[in-house]
C-alpha cells in the first residue's frame, strides 16, 4: 500500500479505540489525523459519578493530545465545519484543510431544545458534557451558598436524567451551609427507563424515592422560564435551575456536508458503518445511524463499534472488502443510585442492585479508561 491518509473527526468512544488499536499494530503506509474540538473528551459512563463527586474532572476524561503523541497521530486543534466530498477534504472551524484517503466522523448529538420554549435560555442540556461540565460547576457553586439555588429538577426520565437527578442529590445533601434542604425532582413524560426492563424501572423509582427525588410522572415540559417549567398538561412546578436530559440531534454543520442523514439529520450509514452514498467516509456512535439496522443512542454501542470500524479501516485501506457490524442489543446497563450502590440491567429480565453492582461499574468503567491513560508504545 502506497500512503493512505485516514482523518478521524471527533474523538469519540470508537475513535480513541481505532488510535489505540492502529498505534498497537500500525497499518504499513496509513497517516492518521485527528480533527477535534476538544483536548479532552469525556466519558459519559463516569458523568454521574463526577457530578456525585466521585471522579474527578481528570479521572473521567480521555487526554486526546496525550493519546495521539503517544499513537504518532496528527491533532488538529479545531471543529471540523464543512466536508468537501469532491476532493475529500475536511475544512476546520479556524480555516485549516485536512486532505483525506478515507474520512471517520464520530462527532456526537447536540441537544434538541426546539420542542420546549425557552430551553435555550433558561435550560441547562446534558449535552455536549463539556458545556454540561461548566455549568454544572457554576450551579454547584451558587448551591452552596445560603442564598442559591435550591430546587432543581432535571428533565428526562431515560437512564441518564435518573442516574443525573440520584447523582446531584447526593452532591447536594449537606451543601447548604444553613441546613436547608434541597428539592430535586425529575419530569418524566414516556415512563421511566422505559428502554430497560421491569425489574430495573422498579427499582430505579424505588431509588428515586428512598433518595426524596420527587418523580414528576407525565410531565411533557413545553416550556422553561426564569420561575420553572410548565407541563403540557399546564402542570407548574417552581424550579432554580432546570437541566435537560431528553431528545438528541446531529450536529447541525452535518446537514451541510451532503451526507445522506435520516429526518433527525443522522448520518445513514451500511451495516459496514460507511455512508450510504459514500465509500470513503465512515459514521459510528451516537451522530450516525445504520440504515438498515438502527440502535438506541448510547455510549455502548459506540464502544462496540470501535473494534469494527478499526477492522473496516485496514480493509479499506487495504483494498478489501469490508465486513459489516452486528451489535449486539442485549447489552448491560448499570445505573448508579449515587449512594454506593447501583442497579444493573440486560434483556427482558435481568436486573440486580447492590452495592456490589455498583463495584463492579466502577471497574468496568475505570479499566477503560486506563486502556487510554496508561497506553504506551
Ligand atoms: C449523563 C449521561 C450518562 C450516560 N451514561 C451512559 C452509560 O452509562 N452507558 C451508555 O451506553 N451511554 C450513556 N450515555 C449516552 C452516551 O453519552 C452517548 O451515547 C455517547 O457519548 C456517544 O458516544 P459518541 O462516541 O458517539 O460521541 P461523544 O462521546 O459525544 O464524542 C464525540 C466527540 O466529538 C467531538 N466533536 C463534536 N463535534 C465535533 C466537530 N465538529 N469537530 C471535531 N470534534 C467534534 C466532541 O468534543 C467529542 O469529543 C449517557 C449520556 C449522558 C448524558
Amino acid at each position: 500500500m502506497t500512503g493512505h491518509r485516514l482523518v478521524l473527526v471527533g474523538g469519540g468512544h470508537a475513535h480513541v479505540q481505532v488510535i489505540r488499536a492502529l498505534a498497537q499494530q500500525p497499518e504499513p503506509g496509513m497517516t492518521i489525523t485527528l480533527v477535534t474540538d476538544r483536548l479532552l473528551t469525556p466519558y459519559s459512563g463516569m458523568l454521574p459519578g463526577h457530578v456525585a463527586g466521585i471522579y474527578s474532572h481528570a479521572e473521567m476524561h480521555i487526554d486526546l493530545g496525550r493519546l495521539a503523541e503517544v499513537c504518532g497521530v496528527t491533532l488538529v486543534g479545531s471543529a471540523a465545519a464543512a466536508i468537501d466530498r469532491a476532493r475529500r477534504t475536511v475544512t476546520t472551524e479556524d480555516g485549516a484543510s485536512v486532505p483525506y484517503d478515507t474520512l471517520s466522523l464520530n462527532v456526537g448529538i447536540t441537544p434538541d431544545l426546539s420542542g420546549i420554549a425557552g430551553a435555550e435560555e433558561h435550560g441547562i442540556p446534558v449535552k455536549p458534557i463539556s458545556s454540561f461540565i461548566a455549568r454544572l460547576d457554576a450551579l454547584l457553586e451558587a448551591a452552596a451558598r445560603a442564598d442559591g439555588p435550591r430546587r432543581i429538577v432535571l428533565v428526562g426520565g431515560g437512564a441518564a436524567g435518573v442516574e443525573l437527578a440520584l447523582a446531584l442529590k447526593a452532591r447536594l445533601t449537606g451543601l447548604d451551609p444553613k441546613g436547608r434542604p434541597f428539592w430535586i425532582g425529575l419530569a418524566a413524560s414516556n415512563g421511566l427507563v422505559a428502554t430497560l426492563n421491569d425489574g430495573v424501572r422498579r427499582r430505579a423509582r424505588a431509588a428515586l424515592a428512598r433518595h426524596g427525588v420527587t418523580l414528576l410522572d407525565d410531565f411533557r415540559v413545553v416550556e422553561i422560564n426564569a420561575q420553572g417549567l410548565r407541563a403540557q398538561d399546564k402542570r407548574f412546578v417552581t424550579a432554580d435551575a432546570v437541566l435537560v436530559s431528553t431528545a438528541a440531534r446531529a450536529p447541525s454543520w452535518l446537514a451541510t456536508t451532503g451526507l445522506p442523514t435520516d429526518r433527525h439529520g443522522f448520518v445513514q450509514t451500511t451495516r459496514c458503518l460507511t455512508c450510504i452514498d459514500d465509500s470513503a467516509v465512515f459514521a459510528v456512535g451516537d451522530c450516525a445511524t445504520v440504515a438498515e439496522d438502527p440502535t438506541p443512542k448510547a455510549g455502548v454501542f459506540a464502544v462496540r463499534q470501535g473494534a469494527a470500524l478499526t477492522a473496516n479501516l485496514r480493509r479499506r485501506a487495504r483494498g478489501e472488502v469490508l465486513a459489516p457490524h452486528r451489535p449486539d442489543r442485549n447489552y448491560l446497563t448499570i445505573l448508579m443510585t449515587g449512594d454506593g450502590s447501583a442497579i444493573a440491567g440486560r434483556g427482558g429480565w435481568f436486573a440486580v442492585e447492590g452495592r456490589w453492582v455498583w463495584r463492579w461499574k466502577d471497574w468496568i468503567d475505570r479499566r477503560f479508561m486506563r486502556r487510554f491513560s496508561e497506553f504506551r508504545r
